[in-house]
């Protein structure tokens, strides 16, 4: 296995994984989606919600608000407490919000959801929530503002994508086929219509045409098919694959991909086990 990276940084990853099949590839990519488990909010007590969207709508917007945790919490299910909720397993949040003084609108974004326990953040400040809106009313003479209001407390879980998608620790995950792109020279005529046809403008053409950037890619052979002579072929690595993610921000890129490798190796571990045991009986 070769492994050679083309970006990498806190947040997101791009790399071709050489001497593998698309098995292996595929199963890094579904682990590091439904597998690796991370922070999200997963029960919301609501005390008062005046605002235009029901409880169930406020609660899944905030569910998926990505939330960083200092350390990692235990699955409820695994925690001692039974589920009950505890400070191994539980971290709560709140959510104290009213429209303005006057008549308007203000957005409720993510940065006014806060922490009730150090060890928990809101990972993007901005994120839309709810729009709060002030009228007037008139009573007799009066002119009263008519406000509304959201109070609630957030309580947030480990889980894993498998459970729910507001547990999915990547915004992006997914691979291709290492793209190859061959150019017969001696039949190449440099007339340019395969880089006319190339979306990604990969091809350039003197004499003859050039490739700049063979990775970027995005083998859709317009380029083969736009070739009168076929002096150009497009054809895909079976064994290398460019893979790339990108995380939500809830924990880095680092830990997603090495824990879902990980994970697979735990499994792996567990079946080789299984299989001994099987045997010796
Ligand atoms: S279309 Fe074919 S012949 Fe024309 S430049 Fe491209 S590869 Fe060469
Ligand atoms: S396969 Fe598509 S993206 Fe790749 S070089 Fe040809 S035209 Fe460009
Ligand atoms: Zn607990």
């Amino acid at each position: 296995m070769e492994l050679r990276f083309l970006e990498h940084d806190e947040g997101r990853v791009k790399f071709v994984l050489s001497g593998v099949d698309s098995a292996f590839v595929n199963a890094l990519r579904r682990t590091m989606i439904a597998d690796v488990p991370k922070l999200a909010v997963d029960e919301v007590e609501i005390y008062e919600n005046t605002s235009l969207l029901y409880d169930e709508q406020i609660a899944l917007r905030l569910a998926l608000i990505p939330l960083r945790c200092t350390e990692e919490l235990v699955h409820p299910e695994d925690c001692e407490c039974g589920g009950k909720g505890c400070e191994k397993c539980e971290v709560k949040l709140q959510l104290e919000c009213e429209s303005p003084d006057t008549e308007g609108s203000i957005t409720i974004y993510s940065k006014d959801l806060k922490p009730l326990d150090e060890r928990v953040s809101v990972v993007h400040q901005r994120i839309p929530l709810i729009r709060l809106t002030s009228l007037t009313k008139d009573v007799g003479s009066i002119r009263m503002p008519v406000k509304q209001r959201v109070s609630l407390i957030a309580k947030a879980r480990m889980g894993t994508g498998r459970e729910h998608a507001k547990w999915q620790p990547v915004t992006v995950c997914g691979y291709k086929n290492t793209p190859i792109i061959r150019i017969n020279e001696e039949i190449c005529r440099g007339c340019g219509r395969c880089a006319e046809e190339c979306p990604k403008n990969l091809i350039n053409v003197r004499e003859k045409a050039e490739i700049s950037d063979e990775l970027s890619c995005i083998l859709c052979k317009l380029c083969e098919n736009a070739c009168e002579n076929k002096a150009i072929h497009v054809i895909c690595a079976d064994d290398s694959f460019v893979f790339f993610a990108e995380s939500d921000g809830s924990l880095t890129i680092d830990h997603i991909v090495t824990k879902a490798a990980r994970i697979m190796q735990r499994r792996c571990d567990n079946f080789i086990s299984e299989l001994e045991s099987t045997a010796a009986q």
